[in-house]
């Protein structure tokens, strides 16, 4: 019989998915039956449907430190960071190797020479959870340089009046995606002018996220159809969605989450850090464990001679979920991107393994992974080709 059933499961892949926290399943069971309108409609239930998408909308404005209408609500992630790298199509793009593929992918595709340019840089990486340098960014986007860009899309108001007053000549756009929850956020702060956001990240459903775009800012919609989303965003309204994400915002913004993981979620991950260095010999850290260098949730080890899919595996088969590099390149045996970016070495890019941690997590889970761990490396290393 399937050891998940038998056993209780000890997740520690939430960097990929989180579950869904039970208020945000009460709060979309609810929305099934009461708001199931079409939310632009003008009839009642119609209204009814709109004012839960507002009232979500906020919630996310107040939780990055932005105004409601600078949020706009997308089917994930790589809707945002696609919609953001398209809009600059045929400008100058610079990203970092570091990146998630959707925005790597799609600046391949769009990149030209024509300012004014978009400087796209996570905060924190899915893989390894280092935290970069945003300021340095935007001070390099050289922010208040003015140019003549007349091919640029504008955002314009509901009477095609455009909206954009000054014409920057650098552009900075963040995929906060991994970061939202996990450390204090403000768009404003950190000085950009797009960000992306996913709900599943952070306890809501798969399928909605959001793109920050700052007042005034370029802006060309990806999906062009009917009128939501002031005009940015074509398609019907996913309600029931955005109410879970709202509902997930609800409980970051009331449990201050970013603190409970710059405490509780970083001991146990410290602690996972240092018995794995221990204990298991041929072990290294791919992530760095000092304050402010790398979210607290998230661990990234390789181990020597041993190959990340198998160690995968074996946890698996002892209800331990764990991942290698990253999900969405699973199936991929190529080496993680971001490992070989930052060490250049398939063998540690291989033999990697991310924990990622949630709230529900705790010191037991630790402890079973060490139960187990040693062994599932011992044994893979006896029988490596690789000494
Ligand atoms: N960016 C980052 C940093 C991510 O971690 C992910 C999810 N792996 C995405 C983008 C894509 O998110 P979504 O599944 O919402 O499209």
């Amino acid at each position: 019989m399937c050891v998940i059933i038998c056993t209780k499961m000890i997740y520690l892949d939430y960097a990929a998915t989180s579950p869904l926290l039970p208020e945000v399943r009460e709060a979309m069971h609810r929305a099934e039956e009461r708001f199931f309108a079409n939310a632009s409609a003008l009839h009642t239930p119609g209204h009814l449907a709109m004012n839960e998408v507002e009232r979500a909308r906020e919630l996310l404005a107040k939780l990055i430190g932005a105004e409601p209408g600078e949020i706009i609500f997308t089917s994930g992630a790589s809707e945002s960071n696609n919609a953001v790298i398209r809009t600059f199509e045929g400008h100058q793009i610079e990203t970092s190797p570091l990146e998630h593929h959707s925005i790597i992918e799609t600046a391949r595709v769009c990149r030209g020479d024509k300012l004014p340019k978009l400087y796209s840089y996570m905060l924190a990486n899915n893989e390894t959870g280092e935290i970069l340098d945003l300021v340095e960014v935007v001070k390099r986007a050289d922010k208040n340089a003015v140019v003549d860009c007349p091919e640029m899309f504008e955002v314009k108001n509901d009477w095609g009046k455009p909206l954009v007053t000054v014409k920057k000549s650098g552009y900075v756009h963040s995929d906060l995606t991994q970061a939202l929850g996990k450390i204090p956020l403000d768009v404003k702060a950190l000085g950009v002018d797009y960000a992306t956001f996913s709900a599943h990240k952070i306890g809501g459903p798969v399928g909605v996220g959001a793109l920050y775009v700052r007042k005034g800012v370029p802006f060309k919609p990806l999906i062009i159809g009917g009128n939501q989303e002031n005009k940015r965003r074509g398609g019907t309204y996913n309600t029931l969605g955005i109410i879970g994400f709202g509902a997930a915002v609800e409980y970051v913004l009331r449990e201050k989450t970013w603190e409970k993981y710059g405490i509780k979620v970083r001991n146990l991950r410290d602690r996972l850090a240092e018995r794995i260095l221990a204990e298991i010999p041929g072990s290294s850290l791919n992530t760095d464990l000092a304050p402010g260098a790398s979210l607290p949730n998230i661990l990234n080890v390789s181990f020597r001679a041993a190959e990340g899919e198998s160690i995968q595996l074996y946890l698996d088969a002892e209800g331990i979920v764990v991942s290698t590099g990253s999900a969405c390149a699973a199936g991929d045996t190529k080496p993680s991107h971001v490992l070989m970016a930052k060490t250049g070495d398939a063998e540690v890019a291989h033999s990697s393994i991310r924990f990622s941690f949630g709230l529900e997590n705790t010191e037991k889970d630790v402890d079973r992974v060490m139960e187990v761990l040693p062994g599932i490396i011992d044994r893979l290393q006896q029988i490596s080709t690789i000494s």
